[in-house]
């Protein structure tokens, strides 16, 4: 997933402190702030289609759930560790307070590759998560939700398991879930589309027109997806997508200086986001190593693929026409690179502010199936939008007000939030 070196956590822990230090937080608000309120390691036990057991480990961590119950999504992935679902946990904590939802930030996850595991066995799993965890998380506590390799019907799963043992329906326990089982329209959708309103919004500060501009993008899962479709709608031109290539253990960037065209290689494209590489030259793309979609003369970078992607081995490879990255992943830039891209002047839309279109619908999603009434999908989406613009320009104006990168200024409005719900509720 990343290299040996690269802590996530440690590098949420940096940020926040770096944060702390600007609002002259108090030692107590720190020592609560800067580690998870609650986590849980545990065993999952699987009957593998072999016949053999095979025990799967698996985590959720509750960093914060001083705003409202924790929200976060859970992860399938071999190279799972447990900093980096404590690092993914305490994003959501700013993630959902900057874009003001009343919810607090957890996170989850399994070791374990879905590429190699039947349905059946991963539905063992995502019971057995929920078995280990079911009486330290719901509807009013803690509530999970997909992410990287897990689906609708993961999340279904996981709900008919929490409802067998709750013994009632629950429909609130879990978001992410198939539309008419639940789920929201425009979820889908929504956390690209999120990235793209914000883009959109740093694009006019900067007096750029969207059909003026052109983009590579790391990634071509759920939300780089989605936040090309939007960015092209308004007028932009991707010339380069890359994501990893199961057969062969790495990653390639696919070029076509024209424009990639996204139906074209949505076509070619795995379940999991991985482009078929023969068909891909078929169709005449350039196939380049997996870390040239950095070096593209663009005038955005959009890192939808993973963390610790822009680093400072490979920062100042980007080209000095790019003047936006939005950060569609957790965590894709490490604060190194990141001070070399402060000191560049690039507009850095902060993962945590660009990326939270997801939650913020998870959110909706929770509303409607309370209200047992479901909103059509252009309502949902054009309530997302509000959402997301409102929150970019409380950042952006806060950073032109302070003269603040804008990373600096979004950590200064989610961990002021945080800190006087803690505060109000007598925990420091
Ligand atoms: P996904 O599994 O649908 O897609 C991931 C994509 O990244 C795939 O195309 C994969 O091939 C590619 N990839 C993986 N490793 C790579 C590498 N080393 N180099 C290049 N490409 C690589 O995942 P997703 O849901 O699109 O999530 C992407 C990122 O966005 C993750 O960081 C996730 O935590 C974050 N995120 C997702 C959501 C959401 O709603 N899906 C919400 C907020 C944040």
């Amino acid at each position: 997933m990343h290299s040996k070196s690269f802590n996530a956590f440690e590098m949420a822990q940096a940020q926040f402190d770096r944060v702390a230090d600007l609002l002259d937080l108090d030692q107590g608000t720190r020592d609560l702030l800067r580690n998870p309120l609650r986590e849980y390691h545990f065993s999952i036990p699987v009957h593998m289609d072999d016949g053999s057991f095979k025990v799967f480990r698996g985590f959720r961590v509750q960093h914060n759930d001083s705003r409202g119950p924790g929200k976060g999504g859970i992860r399938f992935h071999p190279a799972e560790t447990v900093d980096t679902v404590r690092a993914l946990a305490m994003w959501m904590t700013w993630k959902c307070a900057v874009v003001e939802i009343p919810l607090g930030g957890s996170k989850g996850g399994v070791i374990c590759d879905p590429h190699h595991l039947s349905a059946r066995e991963q539905e063992q799993i995502c019971r057995g998560w929920v078995r280990q965890v079911a009486r330290n998380v719901g509807p009013y506590w803690d509530v999970p939700a997909p992410d990287v390799m897990t689906s609708a019907q993961h999340m279904l799963w996981m709900l008919d398991e929490f409802e067998i043992i709750e013994g009632r329906k629950s429909p609130g326990f879990i978001t992410g879930k198939p539309v008419g089982m639940g789920g929201s329209l425009g979820r889908k959708e929504a956390t690209g589309y999120g990235v793209v309103y914000t883009l959109r919004e740093a694009l006019k500060e900067l007096n750029l027109k969207p059909e003026n501009t052109q983009a590579s993008v790391q990634g071509f899962g759920n939300v780089a997806q989605y936040a090309i479709e939007l960015y092209q709608h308004i007028g932009g031109n991707v010339v380069c997508v890359s994501c990893w290539d199961q057969t062969d253990k790495t990653s390639y960037s696919y070029r076509k200086k024209s424009g990639i065209n996204l139906q074209e290689l949505m076509g070619i494209t795995d379940r999991f986001g991985g482009i078929n590489k023969a068909r891909a030259k078929e169709l005449g793309y350039e196939v380049l190593p997996g870390d040239a979609w950095i070096e593209q003369d663009v005038d955005i970078l959009i890192p939808s693929a993973i963390e610790n992607q822009i680093t400072k081995d490979n920062v100042n490879k980007i080209s000095k026409r790019v003047r936006v990255i939005a950060e569609g992943a957790n965590g894709p830039t490490t604060p190194d690179a990141d001070k070399v891209l402060h000191e560049r002047g690039v507009f850095v839309i902060p993962d945590f502010l660009a990326n939270a279109g997801g939650v913020t619908c998870s959110y909706f999603e929770q509303v409607q199936s309370n209200m047992n009434y479901f909103w059509e999908r252009d309502d949902v989406l054009s309530r997302l939008d509000v959402k997301m613009t409102s929150a970019f320009i409380g950042v952006s104006e806060l950073a032109r007000q302070r003269k603040l990168y804008m990373r600096d200024a979004a950590y200064v409005i989610s961990v002021s939030r945080v800190a006087q719900a803690c505060h109000e509720r007598g925990w420091v």
